[in-house]
């Protein structure tokens, strides 16, 4: 069954894949348990090892480029995904590994979106654990291989983007003009253990704490300050940051007024006014009008995207239910395509 033709192109703007190089060395990490990150286990454990059809299921999608996904985005209506290396991606490896992971990852993501142009573009991976090979990286798959950005899957190795160490990454991302999406990934070890227990670590709540967290500490840091042009993206419409607007100022003011924290300066602006200017938003996972409406309406209709987060969360019923938002025609082909074209450049 396929949907009807709307009049507007649907572009899936968080959607996941993995080479089958990456997921064998995950498969080996979980067999010889050689990190340390509990995240990552729980995720993959049951992804990587277990033969519940599910986890088979999203195995076989997440590693194909070709004609399962293609019939796949058919048979959900949409036009054309834009592709990112899905969580943690490169980050769990070593420095060395990690690097040249990142590079044989965007050549290989190149080489589909050159064989399927008008179904496919992507961000290129990079490794942080080493910011300014990171940054020429960035440099070589947006100008080279044509990416359209960057995905960091939040935290590295509990190491958090805010640390000045970073910013060789946000530098390049300022000069090419392209956005970081901050994708999720499973708590750092450092706050991981009382989510665990319950199997709140991952999509259902985990993602959203880690990932609001990490976006936090980028504003109060002063990021956006010293890089007033850079271009940030929140999937899962904003991992709950726009409904918390309000007491972040609030909190924000007195804590800057109290001198609380070596580590909390005077910002230029208020953390909404990044949140407003800096950032853009996907309603991946979170197909439900109640919260979409709020986050467009709050943030701007020129600020949302669709995006599905295929393979994990593939429903074509979740497509309709977004087609028939209530909003206006123009607003749904903002939401649906232009926006993603303008920030992406597509
Ligand atoms: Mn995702």
């Amino acid at each position: 069954m396929s949907l009807p033709k709307p009049p507007y192109r649907r572009i899936a703007t968080e959607e996941g894949w993995a080479t089958p190089e990456m997921m064998q060395m995950y498969i080996d990490v979980l067999n010889k348990k050689s990190i340390n990150d509990p995240g990552f286990y729980s995720l993959w454990g049951f992804f990587g090892l277990s033969q519940a059809p599910r986890a088979r299921d999203l195995m076989a999608r997440v590693q194909d480029l070709e004609e399962r996904r293609l019939s796949d985005m058919d048979a959900t209506g949409i036009d054309l995904q834009l592709l990112m290396l899905t969580s943690p991606g490169v980050q769990i490896f070593d420095t060395e590994t990690a690097k040249a992971l990142a590079i044989s990852t965007n050549d290989q993501l190149h080489e589909a979106i050159k064989k399927h142009p008008s179904r496919y573009a992507g961000l290129c991976a990079v490794a942080p654990q080493d910011p300014a090979a990171a940054a020429k990286e960035m440099e070589r798959a947006v100008k080279v291989l044509g990416l359209k950005g960057v995905v960091i899957n939040s935290h590295t190795q509990g190491q958090y983007l805010d640390d000045e160490k970073y910013w060789p990454i946000f530098e390049a991302a300022e000069a090419l003009d392209v956005p970081i999406y901050i994708h999720p990934n499973t708590p750092s070890p450092q706050m991981i253990e009382p989510f665990l227990s319950r199997c709140l670590d991952a999509a259902i709540y985990g993602f959203a704490a880690e990932t609001g967290l990490h976006a936090l500490r980028l504003i109060v840091s002063g990021v956006f300050d010293r890089f007033p042009k850079l271009k940030i993206v929140l999937g899962h419409l904003g991992e709950g940051l726009p409904f918390w607007l309000y007491r972040i100022d609030f909190m924000h003011g007195g804590i800057v007024r109290a001198n609380r924290s070596e580590g909390v300066k005077p910002l230029k602006r208020k953390p909404s006014e990044y949140l407003r200017e800096n950032f853009w938003y996907t309603n991946s996972g979170m197909a439900w009008e109640p919260s979409v409406s709020f986050v467009q309406n709050l943030m701007g209709f020129d600020r949302v995207m669709y995006a599905m987060d295929y393979p994990y969360q593939f429903l074509s019923e979740e497509v309709s239910a977004m087609d028939n938002l209530p909003i206006t025609d123009e607003q749904k082909k903002m939401f649906f395509q232009t926006n993603a074209e303008n920030l992406f450049k597509l």
